[in-house]
């Protein structure tokens, strides 16, 4: 009988109202109760206290959650659906084939930042022949990469695995930004460059706390930690839990979204000489949302430089959810199909959408939608 690794009272917490189905992308899209957060919860009590098969169906259920953690905000009873899931995937991925080789492999490369970079200077190549379909969405991505430099030691700024690779001008806009609110901006030594979010949603947690002991021993001391990718920001402050030591909490509370830390220093940024001369629809990551729960500061840090449009879709998600628009296209295309309409009521066809998260800014892209991080809309507008 399989035991998942998960807090038995936290499983019972769930009272089964179903207040959170609403929020939940893949009920909405599917209407299926075992697509919901109460029919997942159900599976997992089956298989911890009815000793039902965690294999098959279980797996699928388990596997389609997009791990938005919507449902997690929307519960009255503070049931951790994340922490649950979590769980339940590190089960799956220790006890049964969950994970097989090849994902595990392509999971390890991405601590790997050499040769991370050296594969999207292949890819870079690869899109210049038209090789890569425009439909994935990705960025195009550069053949040379402006290497970053430290400016002092304020701030760390968290560069990561894949938004390095693929968005460094990004970051490079978020250091300009800092540096125009007067931080001299830190880099991470070796070690900083995968937080392993991925890793976690995937079950691979021993793998992720590896990766979470280098990052912590990347950024020392106790300057703060500013992260311009919203999963990666709600990683790196979940390692007090995830690794459960003290240095661990500590390290978490220096951890700030880019916003969330710009968002109290508003009286040191300059002055816009020029608002954006186009509207700016706002998109917030579940990660941002519903995790940090820190999306208002896009909003206070965006507002004196654009006109911000809201979205009517109440923070649902858009079906990125780190790997899953790759490894299930089909429901992930769905559930974006709704936000991509969100988007089109607030800002039309064409509307220029801030997303402070690379996964939801390549998901948006990939449907044709101009997204773009709010870091890269500050610096347009300091520009313009
Ligand atoms: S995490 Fe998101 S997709 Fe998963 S059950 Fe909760 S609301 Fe649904
Ligand atoms: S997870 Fe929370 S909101 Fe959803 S059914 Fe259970 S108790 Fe209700």
């Amino acid at each position: 009988m399989t035991r998942l690794q998960v807090d038995d009272d936290e499983l019972a917490a769930c009272v089964a109202c179903g207040l959170c189905l609403p929020h939940c992308p893949t009920y909405r899209v599917t209407g299926l109760e075992s697509a919901s957060p109460r029919g997942r919860i159900a599976a997992m009590r089956a298989v911890q206290w009815q000793g039902a098969d965690p294999g098959g169906s279980f797996t699928e259920f388990m596997d389609l959650c997009v791990q938005c953690r919507a449902c997690e905000v929307a519960c009255p009873s503070s049931v951790p659906f994340g922490r649950l899931m979590e769980g339940t995937r590190h089960t799956l991925a220790s006890t049964t084939g969950y994970q097989p080789w090849w994902r595990r492999l392509a999971y390890r490369t991405l601590g790997h930042h050499r040769l991370l970079l050296a594969g999207s200077t292949a890819l870079a190549v690869a899109q210049r022949a038209r090789l890569v379909p425009k439909r994935l969405g990705l960025p195009k991505l550069s053949l040379r990469r402006q290497p970053l430099r430290a400016s002092g030691s304020d701030v760390w700024l968290f560069t990561g695995c894949v938004m390095d690779a693929w968005m460094r001008a990004t970051h490079a806009a978020v250091q300009r930004v800092l540096e125009a609110s007067g931080a001299g901006v830190a880099l991470p030594g070796s070690g900083g460059d995968c937080c392993g979010a991925l890793h976690t949603h995937a079950g691979l947690t021993d793998e992720a706390r590896r990766l979470a002991e280098r990052v912590m021993a990347s950024m020392p001391g106790d300057a703060p930690i500013v992260v311009d990718s919203a999963g990666c920001g709600a990683a790196l402050k979940d390692y007090g839990h995830l690794l459960g030591t003290p240095a661990a909490e500590t390290f978490a509370a220096r951890v700030f979204d880019v916003h969330e830390w710009l968002a109290t220093r508003m009286d040191r940024m300059p002055a816009p000489v020029r608002r954006l001369s186009f509207p700016v629809a706002v998109q917030d990551p579940c990660h941002l949302r519903h995790v940090q729960r820190a999306h208002q500061h896009v909003r206070t840090v965006l507002a004196p430089y654009a006109d911000l449009r809201e979205l009517d879709d109440d923070g649902l998600c858009c079906g990125a959810g780190g790997a899953y628009s790759a490894l299930q296209p089909e429901l992930s295309g769905e559930v974006r199909a709704r936000k991509v309409e969100a988007i089109i009521r607030a800002g039309g066809a064409h509307a220029i959408v801030a997303s402070a998260n690379p996964g939801c800014i390549m998901q948006l892209r990939s449907a044709g939608i101009d997204a773009r991080h709010p870091a890269d809309l500050l610096a347009e507008a300091a520009d313009e």
